[in-house]
């Protein structure tokens, strides 16, 4: 069976092929994201959304999960990105990059150039 849940982090769908049931705890293969699946599945898709947590265990689950999936290391700098995740958060609303001026869902950490591989191909994030 496939099915697919849509992330409202990355804003596309991936495929999930387990059954799945309204309540289910879904990691995003994609940026970590910790969802839950919302309701039945329409057309094979899954309403989804955030897992409701707060800011600092939610921040701090999606880029230690995305880490893992990918096999990355956190610089020493980890503690400094992580404060200026949480101020952007506050001040903005989500958790946009505080290297990057623009506050845009392409932005929100892991960014887009880091789910689509920016760090294997530089070395590091930006
Ligand atoms: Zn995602």
């Amino acid at each position: 069976m496939k099915n697919k849940i849509y992330c409202p982090v990355c804003r596309i769908h991936f495929l999930y092929r387990e059954p799945g049931e309204k309540g289910q705890e879904v990691t995003c293969p994609i940026c970590g994201a910790k969802l839950e699946i919302t309701g039945p599945a329409g057309k094979g898709e899954f309403p989804a959304r955030k897992f409701p947590q707060e800011p600092e265990e939610e921040i701090r689950e999606r880029v230690d999960t995305f880490a893992r999936l990918k096999g990355y290391v956190f610089s020493e700098d980890k503690e400094l990105v992580m404060e200026g995740l949480l101020e952007k958060k506050e001040k903005y609303g989500d958790f946009y990059c505080p290297c990057r001026i623009e506050n845009i869902p392409e932005n929100v950490c892991p960014c887009l150039k880091t789910r689509h591989n920016e760090v294997r191909k530089e070395g590091h994030c930006f």
